[in-house]
């Protein structure tokens, strides 16, 4: 079963994408989520969640010298957000491109983001920039590491920097067990 698993998910990448506060104050969940469904991706991870301002930091953490940091940390912690992963052939760079970009006034007509936003700080999604990322902020769980991971995994082990061990890496938004294995029915008429 275990490497019937593994090999079932070094096929596909994941990404984590989620709908800030503003969105869910909004109402715009179900439209946000219907675009990855219509698109064809596949959601194998759903959760209305309260992050904690730690959370938020570690999420953010390569912009925390920025100026809109701090201000950016308040935004995120100010009411629920919903946690979505999200999972497909190439779904990382694909999903960047439905949000749109960082800025809605910049983002193009038809993006998340272009439709639905007008300031970079209300932009009401988040989507990881890389599958490197993808990983890191949906779950580090060995179980769900691609072999790919596992062997870097095991390298970083075995080094002097051993981020895996730092316990505030290792499982950004969802733990073990939080994320679903299944098989959509449309698969077939969705990949060749
Ligand atoms: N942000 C902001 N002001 C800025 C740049 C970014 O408030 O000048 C916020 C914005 O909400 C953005 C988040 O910080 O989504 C993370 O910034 P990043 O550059 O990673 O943009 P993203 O990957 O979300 O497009
Ligand atoms: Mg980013």
């Amino acid at each position: 079963f275990l490497p019937r698993l593994i090999a079932a998910l070094e096929q596909v990448d994941k990404t984590y994408i989620m709908v800030k506060p503003d969105g869910v104050q909004r109402g715009l969940v179900g439209e946000i989520i219907s675009r990855f469904e219509k698109k064809g991706f596949k959601l194998i991870g759903l959760k209305l969640f309260q992050c904690s301002k730690e959370l938020a930091e570690e999420h953010y953490k390569d912009l925390n010298q920025k100026p809109f940091f701090p201000k950016m940390i308040n935004y995120i912690t100010s009411g629920p957000v919903v946690s979505m992963a999200w999972e497909g052939i190439g779904v990382v760079p694909s999903a960047r491109k439905l949000i749109g970009a960082t800025d809605p006034l910049q983002a193009e007509p038809g993006t998340i983001r272009g439709d639905l936003a007008v300031q970079r700080g209300r932009n009401v999604i988040h989507g990881s920039d890389s599958p490197e990322n993808g990983e890191r902020e949906i779950v580090l769980a060995t179980l769900l590491l691609t072999r790919k991971h596992q062997r870097a995994t095991s390298e970083v082990l075995q080094s002097e920097q051993n981020p895996y061990l730092d316990h505030k890496t290792t499982a950004l938004w969802f733990k073990e067990g939080e994320l679903c294995e299944w098989t959509p029915i449309q698969q077939p008429w969705l990949i060749e």
